[in-house]
């Protein structure tokens, strides 16, 4: 259920509804928008009784939200959401690149790495402490140790890094150490683990499981809203497909439909989309026309060394050319890369 305010509703009478709401035991999400404040119901098990809140003053009207996810909906709020990650706008006009390598390797790495990225003109790191391999004898992550690193990163070129957590502890670590919780594919139905990153203060980058539907990426992005989180941005990165050309197929469909039915900004990992080093350019210019608010990409200034996802990485001279065709293809439909930082 969603009560829509008047536009000229008083920030008292908006407490108001929030109060009559939590009296009867809900939850009240009051999300301001453009043009009025609307204030979502969560937490009711049965219906709610709309007339009670429809004679609150400042109250235009009480609408039912028929979807399954309610908070994450543009029926909730009409207008995009710009999520910022260390004060990077992610969502509205602009688009948003993250670059890095897939795993945080050592200082010199990450160092070389990230330097790369930002004469380029990106404008996030990423890079993963915590990696969540398939093999236990895969290379695990730096842990703590990893964030260090990516935090000695940020310092020296000024951008924010999103990093992701495997469990509530990394949480509780990236929380101090970086700007974005990156809750990644195998984890996007971790409740759990949603649950905690609602929790956080920091924003979170919700990766699509490698076989979620779209109503499940949005319930899953929905159990961080209504835990009190509204910083989410959601991130395609492809699903298992019979394709045997690639690592997954890239569905860049659902970013249209990620935009009509919901009003958070959406990324795409061309890199584990494909799992090819060739294909990533060519599918990031693909992401930027198809609609994405922006892009996630894997960069490794060598490659064929790394010790993780090596082959979908691409170097930094390929980064910088990605970088200089997106700003051509970008205004064709209306938008620009942000400013380099
Ligand atoms: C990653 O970003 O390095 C990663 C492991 O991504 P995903 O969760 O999409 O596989
Ligand atoms: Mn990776």
């Amino acid at each position: 259920m969603l009560v829509v305010m008047r536009q000229n509703a008083s920030p008292e009478e908006i407490r108001g509804v929030v109060a009559a709401i939590e009296a009867r035991g809900f939850k009240a999400h009051p999300i301001p928008g453009a043009q009025r404040t609307a204030i979502g119901i969560t937490g009711n098990r049965g219906a709610v009784d709309a007339p009670v809140f429809e004679s609150l003053p400042g109250v235009l009207e009480v609408i039912p939200v028929t979807h399954a996810y309610k908070l994450v909906s543009r029926e909730v709020k009409t207008e995009d959401s710009v999520v910022l990650i260390g004060g990077v706008p992610v969502g509205g006009p602009g688009l948003v690149v993250a670059a890095g390598p897939c795993a945080v390797e050592s200082y010199d790495q990450m160092l070389t790495v990230a330097r790369r990225v930002k004469q380029a003109g990106g404008h996030l790191l990423r890079g993963g402490a915590f990696k969540p391999r398939t093999s236990p004898y895969s290379f695990q992550g730096l842990g703590e140790e990893g964030l260090r690193i990516l935090a000695a990163a940020r310092e020296e070129t000024g951008l924010p890094v999103v990093t992701e957590a495997l469990d509530a502890e990394g949480i509780d670590l990236i929380e101090r150490y970086a700007d974005c919780i990156q809750i990644g594919a195998r984890n996007m139905q971790n409740f759990s683990l949603l649950k905690r990153a609602g929790k956080a203060k920091k924003p979170v980058l919700l990766k699509r499981g490698l076989a979620a539907t779209l109503e499940e990426f949005l319930m899953s992005a929905e159990y961080v809203l209504s835990e009190g989180n509204y910083d989410v941005v959601l991130c395609e990165r492809g699903v298992r497909t019979f394709s045997d050309f690639s690592r997954n197929t890239l569905d860049l469909a659902v970013v249209p439909a990620v935009k009509a039915a919901s009003h958070l900004p959406i990324l795409v990992d061309p890199s584990h989309g494909t799992g090819r080093r060739d294909k990533v350019s060519p599918l990031s210019r693909a992401a930027v026309a198809v609609g994405a608010d922006g892009l996630i990409v894997e960069v490794h200034h060598d490659p064929n060394t790394a010790l993780s996802d090596g082959p979908q990485s691409i170097t930094p001279d390929m980064f910088d050319q990605l970088l200089r065709d997106l700003r051509q293809i970008a205004p064709v439909i209306g938008r620009q890369l942000n400013a380099a930082r």
